[in-house]
């Protein structure tokens, strides 16, 4: 991975330049409510270091995927939809329609969802 972009927003947020209410934070990871939600619960849950997809994650990265599906659990019991149920869904490049090249992840949840796309 590459070291933080000064022009990046999430980059900018996970260094703290926001003063972002996170959700959780560990040394890997931060996780925020999303500016735009799109279920109940909508929080993402970002790298502190910039990679732009998941497409760019490699076998060095295995810490930081394990302790993305552990904070997602986490955030999930957190927020109370553990047991009701939630989506994760990472978007990667223009067809998925990223819209933030810093990789993400969405965690939504707190109301029943139609099938994915
Ligand atoms: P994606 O389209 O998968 O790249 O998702 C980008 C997400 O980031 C969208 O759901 C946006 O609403 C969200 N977003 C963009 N800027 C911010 C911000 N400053 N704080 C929180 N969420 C943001
Ligand atoms: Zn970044």
């Amino acid at each position: 991975m590459s070291d933080s972009l000064s022009d990046c927003i999430f980059c900018k947020i996970a260094a703290g330049e926001f003063a972002t209410d996170f959700v959780m934070e560990t040394d890997l990871v931060v996780a925020f409510d999303d500016l735009s939600p799109q279920a109940p619960t909508h929080v993402l849950i970002v790298p502190r270091q910039h990679v732009s997809s998941i497409a760019h994650l490699t076998a060095d990265d295995r810490d930081l995927i394990v302790e993305v599906t552990l904070v997602i659990n986490r955030v999930a019991r957190l927020r109370g939809i553990d047991a009701t149920g939630y989506r994760v869904v990472t978007n990667s490049g223009a067809d998925a329609g990223q819209t933030v090249s810093h990789l993400h992840w969405h965690l939504l949840g707190g109301a029943p969802m139609g099938p994915i796309a």
